[in-house]
Parts: C-alpha cells; sequence; structure tokens
C-alpha cells in the first residue's frame, strides 16, 4: 500500500474583512516592479467598487475580468497565458483568483502553464506537471466547491472533462473572507453549498473512508446540517460556517474520492455544459439507491429554501448523446470504485445509468 503524501494550501488567512490584508500579503512576493501581479476576477465584481477598489495594485499590476457563466476551458487557460506573457518581459510576480470555483480553478490552471511549455490540454491527469507554478493565490467569493484548498483544477479540454492534479496546483496562500460571498443569490448559494454537502455524503459513503477524510467529513457534514436545515444562524454566521465547512468538504475529498453524483454530473456537463454545482444537485436528487439518508435530507434542504430543480434536461437527447455520457461518467473508474467497491463493474451497467439519465 502506498499512501498518498498529500500537498496542503501553505498559508490561510481567516476572518471578515481579511481581504484588506491582501496588499500585505502580497508585497514580499513581489520579484520586482516590472514582474506583476495578475488579478483575474470574476466580472460580476466588475463596477462593484465595495470589492475592486479594495485589490492592492501597484507598478504593472493588471486585472483581467472573467466570466464564470461558462465553466473553464483548456483553450481559455492558453490564451490567459498567451496574453500574460506576450504583455510583460518579466514572468509575473503571481496571479490571484478571485471568484468562485471557475475563478479559482482558472488562476491555479494559469499559473501552473505560465511555467510549463506546450498547451494546457496536455497536462489534464495525475501529477503531468514537470515544473512548479509561479505563486498563486486564492480569495474565494463563494462557497461550496472546495477548490480552495484542493489539488487539482477542473477543465474542459477538447476531448475531455479532467483535472490537472499536480503537487503544484493547491494555492500557496488562500484568503477566506466570508464578507465576500454576501452578494450571492439565492439559489447559487444552494448550488454550491450543496457541491460541499455532496462531498461529504459521498466521502462518507464511501469504500476509501478513512479516519483521515471521515474527520474532515463529519466536521462539514455536520456544519451543512446546521447551515441548510437548523436555521439558527445569524446570516454573518451562516457566511463563515459555510467557507469552512466547504475547506473541509474539500478536505476529506483530498484523501478519499467523490463518487456517483459526481460522475454523472461530469456527462451532464460534458454533454450539455450544465455547471457543476446545478449539475450534482440535478443528479443526486434521483441516487436514493445508492444514498438513501443523504437523498432524503437533500430532499428536505431543497424544500427548506423553496429551490425548484431542472427537469426532463435529458428527455430529448439521442441514444448517441446518452452513450457520450455514459462514456464520460465510466470513465472516472475511480469514483466509482469509492461510490461502489473494487467489483462496481457488475453493479453499474450501461443500461441502469441510461435509465437514470432518463429520468433526469
Ligand atoms: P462559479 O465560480 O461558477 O460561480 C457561480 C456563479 O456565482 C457565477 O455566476 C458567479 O459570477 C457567481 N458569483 C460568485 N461569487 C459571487 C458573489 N460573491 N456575489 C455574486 N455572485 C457571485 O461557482 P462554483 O460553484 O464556486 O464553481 C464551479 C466550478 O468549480 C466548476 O467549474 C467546477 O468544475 C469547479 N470545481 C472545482 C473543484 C476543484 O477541486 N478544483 C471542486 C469542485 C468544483
Ligand atoms: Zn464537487
Amino acid at each position: 500500500m502506498i499512501y498518498k503524501n498529500y500537498p496542503m494550501v501553505s498559508r490561510v488567512v481567516f476572518g471578515r474583512g481579511c481581504f484588506n490584508q491582501l496588499g500585505d500579503i502580497l508585497q514580499p512576493k513581489r520579484l520586482n516592479v516590472k514582474a506583476p501581479f495578475i488579478f483575474l476576477v470574476d466580472a460580476v465584481f466588475k463596477g462593484n467598487s465595495w470589492l475592486t477598489s479594495r485589490i492592492p495594485l501597484a507598478y504593472d499590476d493588471q486585472v483581467f475580468y472573467i466570466s464564470a457563466d461558462e465553466e473553464p476551458k483548456t483553450s481559455q487557460v492558453d490564451e490567459l497565458v498567451e496574453n500574460i506573457i506576450l504583455s510583460y518581459k518579466d514572468r509575473p510576480s503571481g496571479i490571484i483568483g478571485i471568484g468562485g470555483g471557475t475563478i479559482l480553478d482558472l488562476a491555479k490552471a494559469v499559473s501552473i502553464m505560465i511555467t510549463n511549455e506546450g498547451q494546457t490540454k496536455n497536462y489534464q491527469g495525475w501529477d503531468l506537471v514537470k515544473n512548479p507554478a509561479i505563486y498563486h493565490v486564492g480569495v474565494p467569493t463563494i462557497s461550496g466547491t472546495g477548490s480552495e484548498v484542493s489539488r487539482t483544477t477542473v477543465l474542459t479540454g477538447p476531448d475531455k472533462k479532467l483535472g490537472i492534479n499536480s503537487d503544484y496546483t493547491p494555492f500557496d496562500q488562500v484568503v477566506l473572507d466570508p464578507e465576500l460571498t454576501k452578494g450571492v443569490p439565492k439559489d447559487q448559494w444552494f448550488y454550491t453549498g450543496m457541491d460541499c454537502y455532496i462531498h461529504c455524503i459521498e466521502s462518507l459513503n464511501g469504500t476509501y473512508l478513512n479516519a483521515f477524510s471521515k474527520s474532515y467529513g463529519e466536521k462539514a457534514f455536520e456544519l451543512c446540517k446546521s447551515i441548510f436545515m437548523e436555521g439558527d444562524l445569524s446570516k454573518e454566521e451562516a457566511q463563515d460556517e459555510l467557507m469552512m465547512a466547504s475547506w473541509h468538504g474539500g478536505m476529506s475529498i483530498a484523501y478519499s474520492q467523490v463518487g456517483v453524483a459526481h460522475a454523472m454530473s461530469y456527462g451532464l456537463s460534458y454533454l450539455l455544459g450544465t455547471k457543476h454545482g446545478i449539475g450534482n444537485c440535478i443528479v443526486f436528487d434521483h441516487l436514493d439507491e445508492f444514498y438513501p439518508e443523504g437523498v432524503q435530507l437533500f430532499r428536505k434542504m431543497k424544500e427548506k429554501h423553496d429551490i425548484s430543480l431542472p427537469q426532463g434536461i435529458c428527455k430529448h437527447l439521442s441514444d448517441e448523446e446518452f452513450d457520450i455520457m455514459i462514456d464520460v461518467a465510466l470513465g472516472l473508474e475511480p469514483l466509482w470504485e469509492n461510490a461502489l467497491g473494487k467489483n462496481w463493474k457488475n453493479i453499474i451497467t450501461r443500461s441502469k445509468l441510461k435509465a437514470l439519465y432518463q429520468q433526469m
């Protein structure tokens, strides 16, 4: 048995308003005045001076506003890296991602591709990155994905949706300021929050579970229940706790794996462009057979917050399209092995997957 020697985020600052410390944090990391910090910022904040006026710009530092309407693509990373390399003689001092999972993943990928040759799609997989990334910082503005702690950056490439999983992927610094999540719309709060809840259910009910993952997974699960079911937290407390639930959920799957909902949600995302949070919710709602208690509680939370999920999104798909989704889902072997054990191929068949997708 070889145990994973897992890299973690080197530094983290937590607290309401701690975003104000970003300038002090970055200052000693500036290589020289010609080596800028590049800020990748969710375009939802463009014109929002409450946030943008506090981005600590100096010298040649630059802000790129990036839409999070679509999940990150390998070609988008290539374009950004080319743009940055052509704009400056010196290698940047660092990349700072300010946004949700989409922007955080982009920031991680760009920081890797600045020091690694060729196209981003060639690095989708496990441990293909050769050179350390440049300094990179993650500032989440919505909680749930766990991207702020993870060793991966999930990207859609020309022929697959797969992360760059590497020891160089995790952030060097994370800034956890729960106040930054105050403007998240309710539906999106629920979808991304449920990503965290589903990480817990899949980790805690998986065959890869161990004491390390369990300790983080149980804490995240408890926090999710208190945030989404109990309703006795103030708004601020709920923001603080969801940020920590996301962190713990990410730590839990780092040392185990996700499961059926994530495998099937990747299929939806690849074929239909369904985003991660809502896609997980759509799938999870049909997984009573695999996670009976988790799904029951999910439905209660959905009802409590008056969330209605899209129905019939697979209704008009052709057999070929179902096959594409099934191929993507079944390709994620570790997820199935975690969910169902070593004999998973005898349990989950193509026809069973198709029948499940047909209900969505
Ligand atoms: P997101 O980044 O896609 O953002 C969702 C929506 O919320 C966007 O419209 C965005 O503009 C908006 N938003 C974000 N912060 C806001 C704020 N403070 N106020 C108002 N609106 C705000 O959402 P997400 O669910 O955090 O991320 C999904 C992405 O994360 C997917 O691409 C998925 O693949 C990735 N992911 C990565 C990992 C990982 O470990 N790397 C894990 C899970 C998911
Ligand atoms: Zn997820």
